[in-house]
């Protein structure tokens, strides 16, 4: 597919293709577009420039281009309620319910054992050392009904047995089997608004 062309956009087609999602053909669909609109490659190649330069949040977990994300720089939200995310995507939309004022605890994934995601691969020492210096009075755990996510939660929950936190969820509205990702602003509203006691 790609004889003839210069190298530059033999390159560019190889380094598509190997994005999730793009098989060879869309990828040449894609540079071939970029070729003949250099102007919206220039945009592209300097914003995907400074993805490098995002790392992880030092306190949540959240992606930060500094040391501490907006979110915890905030001194508005409560720092005593974290919520429990499996990644910066859910963070993303429980945050634009717009109803949640405290701050967040990403995860980084969810426990599965298939997976070989064990509670090692989680950031949960980060999460207890969060738990025992800082005077957390509230952990909502905000992972999705999933079997990974409920056996998550149910793993923090026997986790946190000891310590002197109430472990709250997201309750009524989500679906079983939902991705919070996936959910719809209104749906995630409720879920944050009238969340389930677990302790
Ligand atoms: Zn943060």
């Amino acid at each position: 597919m790609e004889a003839g062309f210069p190298e530059a956009l033999k390159r560019a087609i190889r380094a598509l293709a190997l994005l999730p999602g793009l098989g060879e053909k869309s990828a040449t669909r894609l540079a071939l577009y970029l070729v003949s609109h250099p102007e919206r490659a220039e945009e592209l190649s300097r914003a995907l420039g400074e993805l490098p330069r995002i790392r992880l949040c030092r306190e949540c977990g959240n992606f930060t281009e500094e040391d501490l994300c907006s979110l915890c720089q905030d001194p508005q939200r409560d720092p005593s309620v974290l919520c429990v995310v499996e990644d910066p995507a859910a963070l993303a939309v429980i945050e634009s319910a717009g109803v949640f004022r405290g701050r967040y605890h990403v995860l980084h994934g969810l426990l599965s054992p298939r997976d070989g995601l064990g509670p090692e691969e989680l950031r949960l020492p980060e999460l207890l050392s969060r738990i025992k210096q800082n005077g957390i009075r509230e952990v909502l755990l905000g992972l999705s009904p999933t079997a990974a996510g409920e056996a998550t939660s149910a793993y923090i929950l026997e986790l946190l047995k000891d310590y002197p936190v109430r472990v709250t969820r997201l309750a009524c509205g989500l679906a079983l089997g939902m991705e919070v990702r996936y959910a719809d602003p209104l749906t995630l509203k409720r879920a944050l608004t009238y969340r389930e006691v677990l302790r």
